[in-house]
């Protein structure tokens, strides 16, 4: 057995680098829609990526409506407490991006 083991690699939705997919946070949506945090990878459906550098600046943008072709609503207040541990500056309100139907 000469062959290299692969790696899987996924690539950050905001960098755009490809990285081993176990170093990145997987996203996914809940069932409203809000992207949540997914790092054991359970939720079904279609994931992105974040890298731990890019996490802390994420905010609900172009980008992250890409990664989900359109179906992303907000980021759920969960993944807003993720980003707002890792930069350790409180969110002021600005990714509040709800809209109410
Ligand atoms: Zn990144």
């Amino acid at each position: 057995m000469g062959r290299t083991h692969h790696i899987p690699h996924r690539t950050c939705l905001v960098c755009r680098s490809r990285q081993p997919k176990a170093t990145l946070l997987r996203l996914a949506l809940d069932e409203r829609g809000r992207v949540v945090p997914d790092p054991r990878q359970v939720h079904p459906g279609r994931g992105a990526y974040v890298c731990r550098d890019c996490l802390g600046g994420l905010a609900f943008d172009r980008r992250i409506q890409r990664a989900f072709r359109g179906r992303a609503t907000s980021l759920s207040p969960l993944l807003q407490r993720w980003i707002g541990d890792r930069d350790e500056t409180p969110p002021d309100g600005g990714f509040q991006e709800d809209t109410q139907p």
